[in-house]
């Protein structure tokens, strides 16, 4: 019988969440082993925190890098809007309250530029190749699903199933175990989805679980996240990503 994988990722890691993502990092790694994450990079989260201009947290994303952590590109600004060669402030003005779904109405040129510019200011950072893509808030329109699988990308994940964009190939199917704190009643169904969720997907042969950064404002679910992680080391093994490949 093959080896039941969990796969952990880290949303959002961003300068703008530096802080947050220090302490997320070193818990995920206290519990599931060191450079056993997938950390989704935004390389200007919002327009206002470009990846290019912090050194200290290219020297922190390096590093999370060197120990064996899968990098993914993660949108670019994770917001929606259409005009990045637009001037920056008139596009903040226009699209910093909109959605985070960034990839999911962008045209096919407007998401390969995105790709393309997001993929070299991380492999510049990191110095190395990225392990793939993931959508915010997993939402992919159709133009940029071609547009990842024109690019090569080998890796890509949503709500429900692992892909491979390049081939097409489904890697893993099952929902993720997320977790949102926005308000109290979204709090308790994260709750809720979590526990029931480590007794439904214990026999699954593929776990995954996802984290944001604000879920470190929620004492109550980084008990939660801890425990459910703690749950299941127990039974599947911390993975990569692209050890769905092999
Ligand atoms: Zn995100």
């Amino acid at each position: 019988m093959s080896v039941k994988r969990l796969l952990v990722a880290i949303h959002d890691v961003t300068p703008a969440h530096s802080d947050r993502l220090e302490k997320i990092v070193s818990l995920v790694e206290r519990i599931v082993g060191p450079g056993k994450a997938a950390l989704l990079v935004v390389p200007d989260f919002h327009g206002k925190a470009q990846l290019d201009s912090d050194r200290n947290f290219q020297t922190l994303l390096r590093r999370w890098a060197e120990a064996g952590n899968e990098i993914f590109l993660h949108g670019y600004y994770h917001l929606e809007g259409n005009c990045r060669d637009e001037a920056t402030r008139s596009w903040k003005a226009k699209y910093l309250t909109a959605g985070e779904g960034e990839f999911l109405s962008l045209d096919y040129d407007e998401a390969a530029s995105r790709l393309r510019e997001g993929q070299k200011l991380i492999e510049e950072a990191t110095g190395r190749p990225v392990s793939g893509f993931v959508a915010p808030a997993w939402l992919y329109g159709p133009a940029a699903k071609q547009a990842i699988s024109d690019q090569g990308f080998r890796l890509a994940e949503d709500h429900f199933k692992v892909w491979n964009p390049a081939t097409g190939e489904v890697l893993t199917r099952g929902p993720v175990i997320t977790y949102a704190s926005r308000t109290p009643l979204r709090l308790l169904s994260s709750l809720l989805w979590s526990y029931i969720a480590g007794v439904l997907l214990k026999p699954s042969p593929v776990v995954r679980i996802g984290v944001h950064p604000h879920d470190w404002d929620a004492p109550e679910l980084v008990d939660e996240i801890q425990r459910t992680l703690t749950h299941f080391v127990k039974s599947h093994v911390p993975s990569r990503y692209s050890d769905l490949q092999k």
